[in-house]
């Protein structure tokens, strides 16, 4: 199954994502952690992507695209995979199909995951994640066992720099903005479902496996 999970930052990809993929046996392939990962490396991409990713707004199409050729073209993905953070506008949706196609494949579900505004806010400024392993929790919904320190490996806990108010606020409107109209590009097309993705995160989990199951 090549499937894209798609929504405004908040809406839970990154955490369903891991669930859905563990379930499926995919690869979860998120852009935003291998871009964080190039960052935290200190390599040409990563300072470049860098300054883009602490405004809250987008690193250029041309760095994403060929990250993400690498990505789904390594070995682990060629009976399919789980995508969260690409293609996050018409260009790169239109690269993506473009790409597929030279390989002989297509998207087999995209899924939008839509959330209201004050639950995305409310998520993104209580997400602390695992420094060594990455892991995601939230202050109050999913909170660690002991504060500040991760249940899956021990590791220490942090905030985003881009999960600060100011930036949160820049973020939502670059989505509306730029991919956004990903709704229209995808929602004609068969693979395409929409799962509402306020409730908790059972009941969106629920929803989700029954629309990529549907
Ligand atoms: P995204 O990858 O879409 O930006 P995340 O999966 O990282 O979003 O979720 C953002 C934050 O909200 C995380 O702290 C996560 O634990 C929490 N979260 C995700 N889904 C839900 C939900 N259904 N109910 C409550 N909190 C959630
Ligand atoms: P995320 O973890 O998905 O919230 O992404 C964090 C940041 O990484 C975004 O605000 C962007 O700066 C950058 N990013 C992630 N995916 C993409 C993408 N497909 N295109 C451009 N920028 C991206």
């Amino acid at each position: 199954m090549r499937l894209v999970l798609f929504g405004p930052p908040g809406a839970g990809k990154g955490t369903q994502g891991l669930r859905l993929a563990r379930d499926m046996g995919i690869p979860q392939i998120v852009t935003g952690d291998m871009l964080r990962e190039a960052v935290a490396q200190g390599t040409g991409m990563g300072r470049k992507a860098g300054q883009y990713m602490e405004a809250g707004k987008l690193v250029p199409d041309e760095v994403v695209i060929g990250l993400i050729e690498e990505r789904i073209t390594a070995p682990d993905a060629a009976n399919g995979f789980l995508l969260d953070g690409f293609p996050r506008n018409v260009a790169q949706a239109e690269a993506m199909t473009a790409m597929l196609a030279r390989h002989g494949v297509a998207l087999d579900r995209v899924v939008f995951m839509d959330a209201s505004r004050d639950k995305l806010v409310d998520r993104l400024s209580g997400r602390l994640i695992c420094k060594t392993c990455g892991f995601v929790f939230h202050r109050h919904y999913s909170p660690p066992r002991e504060e500040g320190w991760c249940d899956q490996c021990g590791g220490e806990l942090y905030q985003r720099d881009d999960d600060r108010e100011d930036v949160i606020a820049q973020r939502l409107l670059v989505y509306e903005q730029q991919t956004a109209p990903l709704l229209e590009y995808y929602s004609l097309q068969p693979s395409f479902r929409r799962v509402d993705a306020d409730g908790d995160m059972e009941g969106v989990y629920a929803r989700l496996k029954k629309a990529v199951e549907a």
